[in-house]
This record gives structure tokens, sequence and C-alpha cells, in this order.
């Protein structure tokens, strides 16, 4: 089938076209207009969907060299999101669905970043385990098949990408800061200061202990030393950057261990991180695990992961009626 996506969940606007499986074109416009605010503003994102969204589309599909009429199907992003935003990209994709007489497939944003592992080769095979680290999830799921997914642990609290960037944000980094701590981390020592690991049972994650122990510890450090962050800024990123990635990865190889999964996937914004990529890596060898990374225009938020939901749903006749509406809390099971 040749499916067009649409991906409008936070503050990338994105439209894909895909056929049997081939993604032919996948334009992304990032929204700028949030820096400035320190985080994505709902009613900005909303607005700026408004404006990309057309253009985008229609860039989509003069790069994959498709005509309307040629298109079998439209995905879209139902959730889990920001409300305004998925409206904007779900009352596009019913819309068009509508006045081409095609069907609609609704797809969830986190099946859809852990399908992204479709898109290119390699591929995991089923069964692995899959680690979702973004800026609003961080999930510890058993993938069975492209539609069939169990979550077995999650975060209690704050997701990893947001640990990253609210630790950024009180080194005075700018925002979104976790590609920034990232660079930073390269030339520090990260175990120059022990931050707490939020220990959780089960494969479960708690990132806010950290925050507040980072918070803290700064306030001391600085009332002693004005430019403590600033003489010591690459020793504290590599420590923060070390404590997330040891928190993540504990419960990761728990949950591999208990559950005889050797095929170990990273998905999401943070799977772009150079530590966490390096440290897994490390671990892989020693456990004889293989690992799955997708390219980083797949791990951030982009629709030709929607595409790629859409084409394993469009296999099986799931298909959204008229009726569906967005869904801010859409659940993966
Ligand atoms: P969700 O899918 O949960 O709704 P999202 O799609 O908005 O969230 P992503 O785009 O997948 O999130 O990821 C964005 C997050 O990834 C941000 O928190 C950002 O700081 C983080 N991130 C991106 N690159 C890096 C990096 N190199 N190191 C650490 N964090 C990073
Ligand atoms: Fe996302």
């Amino acid at each position: 089938p040749v499916i067009l996506a649409i991906e409008s969940s936070c503050d990338d606007t994105s439209a894909a076209v895909m056929a049997g499986g081939e993604i032919l074109a996948n334009v992304v416009a990032t929204q700028q207009v949030h820096e400035q605010y320190g985080g994505v503003v709902p009613e900005l994102a909303s607005r700026a969907h408004q404006q990309h969204l057309i253009p985008v589309v229609q860039e989509a599909l003069r790069r994959a060299k498709v005509q309307k009429s040629d298109l079998d199907a439209i995905a879209f992003t139902q959730g889990p999101g920001l409300l305004g935003s998925l409206l904007v990209g779900g009352m596009f994709a019913k819309t068009f669905a509508l006045a081409l007489g095609k069907p609609l497939i609704a797809v969830n944003h986190m099946r859809a970043h852990i399908l992204a592992h479709f898109i290119r080769d390699p591929k995991p095979a089923f069964p692995f385990l899959c680690l979702t680290v973004s800026g609003g999830h961080t999930q510890l799921v058993i993938v069975r098949s492209a539609l069939d997914m169990q979550i077995i642990g999650q975060t209690i609290d704050d997701a990893a990408g947001e640990a990253f960037d609210k630790t950024a944000k009180l080194l005075g980094l700018p925002y979104p800061g976790g590609p920034h701590l990232d660079r930073q981390a390269r030339q520090g020592n990260s175990t120059r200061f022990p931050f707490p690991v939020g220990a959780m049972p089960g494969y479960d994650f708690s990132f806010s202990g950290l925050k507040t122990s980072v918070l803290y510890f700064l306030r001391q450090q600085s009332a002693a030393d004005q430019d403590f962050i600033k003489n010591n800024l690459a020793d504290l990123c590599a420590s923060i950057q070390y404590t997330i990635i040891q928190t993540l990865l504990r419960q990761l190889q728990r949950a591999a261990a208990d559950h005889g999964l050797t095929q170990v996937a990273l998905a999401g914004g943070v799977a772009a991180n150079s530590g966490l990529r390096e440290a897994l890596q490390n671990l892989a060898a020693e456990k004889g695990w293989q690992v799955f990374i997708p390219d980083f225009e797949f791990c951030t938020d982009n629709a030709a992961m929607v595409a790629m939901a859409g084409h394993f749903q469009y296999e099986v006749g799931d298909f959204a009626t008229q009726f569906v509406s967005p869904d801010p809390r859409l659940k993966l099971t």
C-alpha cells in the first residue's frame, strides 16, 4: 500500500510517504518558537502545526513523486501527545481521507517510536526488548510482534528526556538541554560527583530524586563558589548523564535476563545520547546481546515511523472511522 502519514503529537510537524513498507519521503518541520520559553507552549504548538502541515504534506508528496490519487490510506498520530497538536493533525487526516475516499489509520505514537526499527535494516526479530526513552516517556516494552506489545516497566515520575532537560536547565544550558548536556559530558569525568541512582522495584524508573539532588547540590556549592557550575560544567554533565544511564541500564539488564531476551532495542530521542549508546554497546558485548538503534531522524518525532505503524495496521485491516478522536493519554496496550 501507498500510505501518507501525519505526525503532530508535540512540537514537530511531519509528513511521510511509504510504499510497500519502503519509505519514499519523510519531511519534518521543527518548531523554533518554543526555545525562548524553555519548553513547549501547547497553544503555540497547535498554531505552528496549523501553519506547517499543508506545506509539509505537499513537500512529502513532491519528494516521493506520489499523486494524491495514488494513496491507499492516510495514517495519523491519535495520541499520546498534546491535545491541540493532535487535533490539528487528526482533523487534517480525517478531512483528507474523506475527500479522497481512502481509509484512515489511527496510530499510537509510542508504538510508532518502537516500529521505527522496521524502517531500515538491520531490523530486530520478534520478540525483542525495547527501551523507549523520549521527552515524555520512559518505557520497557516486550515487543512480540508489530501489533503485540507489553509494557513491563515505566517511569513513575519524569521521563529520561525530562531528566536530561531539567537538570540541563539547572546548569543554565539552553532548551532542550539533552543534546547540550551530552556534548559537555564528553569532556567530563563521570564519577566526579556521585548522584543517586533511582532504585525502583521491578522494571520501573524514577528520575525526580536525581533532579532534586542536583538542585540541592548546586545550591550548596554555588553558595560557596559563585562560579562553581561554570568551572565544573563538563564534570557535572558527565556525572548526571552517567547516573541517568545507570538508572536505565540497570532495569534493562534485569528485564532482559528475567525474560531471556537477547535482542535489545532503543527508541525515542534520548537514543541519540552518545553515552547511552556507548554504555549499551559495552553491556551488550559483555552479555552477548544484539543491539538495535534507529537512525537519529527516526528516533525523534517523525512521520516515517507513523507510516511504518500504519503499514502494519493496513495489512490486518485495522482502520479507523470518521468518529475517531485524538486521545492525549492513549495507552500502548
Ligand atoms: P514523546 O514521544 O514521549 O511524546 P518526544 O517525541 O517529544 O516525546 P523525542 O523527540 O523522542 O521526545 O525526544 C526528545 C528528548 O530527547 C528531549 O528531552 C531531548 O533533550 C532528548 N535528547 C535528544 N538528543 C539527546 C542527547 N544527545 N542526549 C540526551 N537527550 C537527548
Ligand atoms: Fe515522540
